[in-house]
């Protein structure tokens, strides 16, 4: 039986009515994660994306989430204050088959919202600061929460290099990655 502890769970809340469709966090969000720090901004590296429906004004800010084991077959469709929405648009899967969403453009690594967790940590994650029409909010709380594992980035990000390249190529590129790392 899983164990029970506690936990503080980090919440951002989304408004979709709320939401513009600036895109500033969209662009905050892949200049945080770029490895020096705002040195490149590319949305398509961004671990949240506004989906635009153009014909009827809708936009919907979705935060990569978890893995999707498979694609699913969940066709359902949300009516929220008169407008319909598909269940695919809510989806934050990191690496569904049936689209390209939440994927390095280049590595295909997936992109998953982590936060914005750092050291010291920030009083609120990157896309909450920068979104002025309250579209996302910040909420922490504490909760009793059942122990379980979960993926961590690592096994995320190694059982996509896996299903990418497959796993000589991996194991490979690993073996050569920790040979040069340990010569003098
Ligand atoms: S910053 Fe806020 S208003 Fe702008 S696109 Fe993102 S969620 Fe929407
Ligand atoms: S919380 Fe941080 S990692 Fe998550 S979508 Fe917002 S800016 Fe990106």
């Amino acid at each position: 039986m899983a164990e029970k502890k506690k936990k503080i769970v980090k919440q951002i809340i989304i408004n979709a009515d709320e939401c513009n469709g600036c895109r500033a966090c969209e662009a905050i969000c892949s200049g945080y994660h770029s490895t020096d720090k705002f040195s490149i901004i590319n949305p398509g590296r961004s671990r949240i994306f506004v989906h635009w429906d153009p014909y009827r004004n809708l936009f919907v800010p979705v935060l990569g989430g978890p893995q999707a084991p498979a694609e699913c077959l969940a066709r359902n469709k949300y009516i929220i204050d008169g407008k319909e929405y598909d269940e695919c648009l809510f989806c934050g899967a990191v690496d569904c088959p049936s689209r390209e969403l939440f994927q390095d453009p280049d590595s295909k690594l997936p992109l998953k919202c982590d936060s914005c967790e750092s050291e010291p940590p920030l009083e609120e994650p990157m896309c909450v600061q920068v979104c002025i029409n309250d579209a996302l909010t910040y909420e922490e709380r504490e909760e009793e929460v059942e122990e379980e594992r979960e993926w961590d980035e690592l096994d995320m990000g190694l059982e996509h290099l896996i299903k990418t390249f497959g796993p000589d190529k991996v194991l490979e590129t690993f073996e050569r990655l920790v040979k040069k790392e340990q010569t003098p």
